[in-house]
């Protein structure tokens, strides 16, 4: 994963996002409100929360693009994957039986 990828996601766990939420926490604005909504722009906000980001179907832009990244990377190492690799793979079943595919 790309090191900025790496750091937006740490950011976004720990909410430390320049959200304007945080931009005020911080003293670095002095207004929290959402330029789409006029609400509270927190990190939630930001990546789900917004009723203007949904209706405009940002939401589903993003997800769109993320799964053409994951379609991109599983093209690129399609083939790559050998059904003999997985000969030694444990499955555990909700009762806690084990079960073995191939080998
Ligand atoms: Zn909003």
């Amino acid at each position: 994963m790309a090191p900025l990828r790496i750091s937006f996601l740490i950011r976004s766990v720990y909410d430390i996002l320049r959200s304007n939420a945080n931009l005020v926490r911080w003293r670095k604005k002095d207004d929290p409100t959402c330029p789409l909504c006029q609400g509270r722009q927190t990190t939630e906000h930001v990546r789900s929360s917004c009723e203007v980001a949904l209706s405009q179907g940002r939401y589903t832009w993003r997800h769109n693009r993320v799964l053409q990244e994951l379609a991109s990377v599983i093209s690129a190492t399609e083939g790559e994957i050998h059904p003999s690799s997985m000969s030694s793979t444990v499955f555990t079943t909700e009762g806690g039986v084990k079960k073995w595919h191939g080998g």
